[in-house]
């Protein structure tokens, strides 16, 4: 018998007449002669609440005991959508991560996906059971419970269709697929019939929150035929797979960005062999994520050094650098914290020269600096001010032409 995977996001299960409807579709997919696992997310806003009540508490949290708190948000809804699945005449089970046993590794917060065990799910099954689990949860070898960072329950979905060999996993949101870019900024935003693994991880990296962006790296490492839908309306989606000959050779496929940007600068630094190492070093060792990263060569054999970090991680990384400057004999230090990265993704771009040229452009006809550039063979991304964000995307949206069929 064929084997899906089905997740349903936060809105798709964020009321009990949502969470009776998801139950309904399940058993539909099942009557029509499937297996169906089922992996749920909290309902919508739950875990927002569970992190502000934590951090009146305290600020950072304690990161096991956020990790305990967080994953009861998903306990709820895999507890209600059995139910709601029992009551309308279908036997069903549901199991944390911990009881599934979905091992992961022991970062707290942010942990990966080690190790899943089938053998419940597989009884289950066979025995005609819909076998719900909870997303976005595990637990490490000495049995803490871990989550798996913000969006997580679409890795966990993922994860396990890859360790059940499913036929599909299909994730049922709010929008009905992936689209040219979020259709919540630009309204004639397209939905794309298919995208591939690369451009999709792309995507995911460089700000569209719809997949998790361990759930495309799965996906594409396990060759997990990944769907995108809808749980309010039927349609085909967005199928997410290996780059093949049918797709639209697009030269852009999509735009993401992301508004979780800030911006640092050492103004007046040494200009030596291993000032790069000396100023990264201490902001890796802070836990602090590089992004993009210029040097411009000064005239007076001093240089300026700029890199972008997550927003969150802004004010760490302004107390590392203004330690730093004691010893660099740095200018200045400066941030900016109210910046954006807006990216242009297509793996058409190998192919096309003049594609960056067009991009700044467009963004220069309508006066908006760029302040920084970054490229790779698929994408092209640039920071800007923050206020130019909506701006920056639907010119470019509509500059490439993504509305059109
Ligand atoms: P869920 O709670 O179901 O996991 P998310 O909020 O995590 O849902 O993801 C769905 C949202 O992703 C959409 O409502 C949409 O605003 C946003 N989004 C961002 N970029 C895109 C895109 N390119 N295509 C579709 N949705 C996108
Ligand atoms: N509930 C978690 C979150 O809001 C996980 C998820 O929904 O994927 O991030
Ligand atoms: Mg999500």
């Amino acid at each position: 018998m064929p084997l899906i995977v089905q997740k349903y996001g936060g809105t798709s299960v964020g009321s009990v007449e949502r969470i009776m409807a998801v139950a309904k579709k399940v058993i539909l997919a099942k009557s029509q002669g499937n297996d169906i696992v089922v992996v749920v997310s909290a309902m919508s806003g739950e875990t927002n609440r569970l992190v502000s009540l934590a951090k009146e508490i305290s600020d950072p949290p304690n990161a096991r005991e956020f990790d305990v708190l967080l994953s009861t948000g998903e306990q709820v809804t895999i507890s209600l959508l059995s139910m709601a699945i029992a009551a309308q005449g279908c036997p069903a089970c549901s199991y944390t991560g911990g009881q599934v046993r979905i091992l992961t590794d022991n970062v707290h917060n942010k942990a990966r996906i080690v190790d899943i065990d089938d053998q419940k799910i597989h009884g289950d099954l066979s025995q005609g059971k819909v076998v719900v689990v909870a997303g976005f949860q595990g637990v490490d070898d000495n049995g803490n419970i871990t989550t798996l960072g913000r969006g997580g329950s679409d890795t966990t979905a993922v994860a396990l269709a890859a360790a059940l060999k499913a036929d599909e996993c299909q994730i049922y949101t709010d929008v009905d697929g992936v689209y040219t870019t979020d259709p919540r900024v630009v309204s004639d935003a397209r939905r794309l019939e298919q995208i591939c693994f690369e451009e999709m991880l792309e995507m995911a990296s460089l700000g569209s929150k719809v997949l998790q962006i361990r759930a495309v790296e799965f996906a594409s490492k396990y060759n997990v035929p990944l769907r995108v839908l809808s749980s309010f309306e039927d349609g085909p989606g967005t199928l997410i797979t290996i780059e093949n000959k049918k797709m639209e050779k697009a030269l852009i496929s999509g735009i993401a960005f992301s508004r979780d940007e800030a911006k640092l600068t050492l103004l007046g630094v040494e200009d030596r062999p291993g000032i790069a190492a000396h100023i990264l070093a201490p902001i890796s060792e802070a836990n602090v994520e590089v992004d993009m990263i210029i040097q411009n060569k000064g005239v007076d054999n001093t240089t300026d050094f700029t890199f972008t970090v997550h927003r969150n991680d802004y004010l760490k990384a302004l107390d590392v650098l203004n330690e730093l400057t004691k010893d660099l004999g740095v200018r200045e230090v400066i941030g900016d914290e109210r910046i954006v990265k807006i990216s242009l993704v297509g793996v058409g771009m190998r192919s096309h020269a003049g594609i960056a040229s067009t991009m700044f452009k467009a963004l220069a006809d309508e006066g908006i600096n760029i302040q920084m550039i970054s490229t790779s063979e698929i994408k092209i991304s640039v920071v800007v001010n923050e206020k130019y964000l909506e701006l920056g995307v639907r010119t470019l949206h509509s500059v490439f032409g993504l509305e059109e069929a």
